[in-house]
């Protein structure tokens, strides 16, 4: 059998708390920064492979960089090969589970071995796994900031030639809603796509409700009426909607996934490529969105869902962040509100150092 050369040789994790230029307002509280653990993995030729976490809690920070560390010994002078070392870790871990912090775990080192697999042969990932680079539209976003506010921040991205606006709802009344999404549509103008998300925050029975308003509203989608593990409440919400509802964020691993699809939970979905399993489950969530033909959009991880999206057939949306822009090199590139991969090495995600070095913690 062919000997892979190339070796892991070290795991080397750092902390990072990146402030927001703009803090973000949800219907669950105020983000501020985001705090990050920065993980880059070196093979004994000398390629060093990058990934990035959000623990969206500092608490939860030191916790999960120890982690991370304490996974060195097992992928230590084994071969540069991501699919079978997610495969060996996966079974490591199948006593504990490989939900939470430890699903972060092993997503990080599964986004650094494929980033450093893409740039030992000098490609980006989407080149690497066989696709080619493709413009994804993306669409900005607008935090909980009022009708003022959300115009007024809809229409910057309007601006930029973005042509899908997505904003944080979930209002006192549903009258507060219906205020804010005409507000953006008035300002960024009738050919953009508004998206809508409620980030958890209703019951099925509310959602029902205010879906029945909104339904007039000629939403691209609505985002998390409701808790999102709860696909039954999801259902319900989804059969008696006429706007899509959109999830996916919050699923740990394809089990999720397909437990939502079972469900019928929802028509499009937004799988988070840390929570799925990172680049390996990507693409076992790419594989499962075509079987049944749903629209696959991201959440957050610009630079790598960029890519990723332009392997999954059932391609939709890119949601498109800037948090972490500060920390990173060569951030993600939007032209004319479309992906611009021109360029990019791996997954597209490598340090700007001295940045780096202001935020450790
Ligand atoms: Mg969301």
């Amino acid at each position: 059998m062919h000997e892979l050369k190339s070796k892991i040789r070290a795991v080397q994790v750092r902390s990072v708390r990146v402030p927001m230029a703009h803090p973000h307002q949800t219907a669950g509280g105020t983000v501020s920064e985001s705090p990050l653990v920065l993980t880059d993995i070196t093979t004994d030729d000398g390629v060093v492979g990058h990934s990035v976490v959000f623990t969206y809690t500092p608490a939860a920070l030191k916790p999960t960089a120890e982690l991370i560390r304490n996974l060195e010994p097992l992928i230590l002078g084994e071969p540069l090969a991501p699919a079978e070392l997610e495969q060996r870790l996966a079974r490591r871990f199948r006593l504990l589970g490989t939900q939470g912090l430890v699903g972060i775990a092993l997503s990080a080192i599964d986004m650094a071995l494929w980033d450093a697999l893409a740039r030992s042969h000098g490609v980006p990932l989407v080149n690497l796994l066989g696709g080619v680079a493709k413009p994804i539209p993306a669409y900005g976003a607008v935090g909980y900031d009022g009708v003022k506010g959300s115009a007024e921040v809809a229409q910057q991205w309007a601006k930029q030639g973005f042509t899908g606006i997505k904003a944080k709802i979930g209002y006192a009344t549903v009258e507060e809603d219906v205020a804010v999404i005409r507000a953006m549509r008035k300002a960024a103008g009738d050919s953009v796509a508004i998206m809508v998300d409620y980030n958890q925050c209703l019951s099925p029975v509310e959602a029902v409700q205010r879906l029945r308003v909104l339904d007039d509203e000629g939403l691209t989608w609505v985002e998390e009426p409701t808790l999102a593990h709860d696909y039954a409440g999801h259902a319900r919400v989804a059969r008696e909607a006429a706007t899509p509802i959109q999830c996916g964020e919050n699923w740990w691993g394809t089990l999720d996934m397909q437990h939502a699809i079972d469900a019928e939970a929802c028509d499009y979905m937004m799988p988070d490529v840390m929570k799925i399993g990172g680049v390996t489950g990507w693409l076992r969530a790419a594989a499962l969105a075509q079987t049944k033909g749903i629209r696959l959009s991201n959440h957050l991880w610009p630079e790598i869902s960029a890519q990723l999206l332009c392997l999954t057939p059932t391609a939709h949306w890119l949601e498109y962040a800037d948090w972490w822009n500060p920390i990173m090199n060569e951030p993600l590139e939007i032209r004319k509100g479309l992906t611009n991969l021109e360029g990019a090495t791996g997954t597209g995600v490598a340090w700007n150092e001295s940045a780096v070095e202001r935020f450790l913690t």
